[in-house]
C-alpha cells in the first residue's frame, strides 16, 4: 500500500495531479484552503493508491511525496 503527502505550502491547486492519477483518487479539497489561498490536492482513497508516482512526477511545484 502507498500513500501521498501533499505539502500545502507548495500546492497551488492547479489540478494537474488530479488528471495524472490513473486510479482517479486525487481531488482538490473544497473544504481546505492553503496559506496562499488555494484548494489543495488530497487523496480520496488511500487504500487504492498504487504508488505509481504519476502525480508526483506531474506536479510542477514538487508538492507531492509518495510513500511506499
Ligand atoms: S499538481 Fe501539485 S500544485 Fe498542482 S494541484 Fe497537484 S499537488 Fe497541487
Ligand atoms: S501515486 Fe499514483 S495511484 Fe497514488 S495518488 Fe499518485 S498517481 Fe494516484
Amino acid at each position: 500500500m502507498a500513500r501521498i503527502i501533499v505539502d500545502e505550502g507548495f500546492c497551488k491547486g492547479c489540478g494537474l495531479c488530479v488528471d495524472a492519477c490513473p486510479v482517479h483518487i486525487i481531488e482538490l479539497d473544497p473544504a481546505r484552503i492553503t496559506p496562499k489561498g488555494y484548494h489543495p490536492a488530497h487523496c480520496t482513497d488511500e487504500g487504492a493508491c498504487t504508488g505509481c508516482t504519476s502525480c508526483a512526477l506531474m506536479c510542477p511545484d514538487v508538492a507531492i511525496t509518495v510513500e511506499r
